[in-house]
């Protein structure tokens, strides 16, 4: 799914890990400012200089319904729902369990890895990405 939104995008770099950074398509980007990243296939991308998650999508001719398709059967031909909200519900819930594992580490007194540490950051990531999603800003 990730291959649809970065084969759209100029500068792309693989980061490793499922991440990669490419110039923003939605404002003149000199230096590459969105992040995109998928993981268990949910794809998730943040524009560091602030552009809404829509217009990103929109300047490579894309919608949320592209990146989270809706399940064929749900809604038995009808095309309403912008995304899977199921999809993104898991994606959400296996989200904040890998944010309350590490507070459980963490809280026992042992320190989180450096990969721990990276994997919590893209939690948060995508926990704020969602909420943007929605229109909620934290
Ligand atoms: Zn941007």
């Amino acid at each position: 799914m990730i291959e649809k939104l970065i084969t759209r995008l100029d500068g792309v770099k693989n980061m490793g890990h499922g991440r990669y950074t490419a110039k923003c398509p939605a404002h003149p980007d000199k230096s590459p400012s969105l992040t995109v990243a998928e993981k268990e296939g949910c794809v998730i991308f943040h524009c560091f200089a602030g552009c809404p998650p829509a217009d990103v999508l929109a300047a490579v001719g894309l919608t949320f319904a592209d990146l989270y398709p809706e399940n064929p059967s749900y809604h038995k031909g009808q095309r309403s729902a912008a995304f899977n909200a199921y999809d993104v519900l898991k994606c959400l819930a296996r989200e904040a369990g890998i944010v309350t594992l590490a507070a459980a580490q963490v809280s026992t007194g042992h320190p989180l890895t450096a990969a721990d540490a990276d994997r919590v950051a893209l939690a948060h990531e995508r926990l704020r990405d969602a909420a943007l999603l929605m229109g909620i800003r934290l």
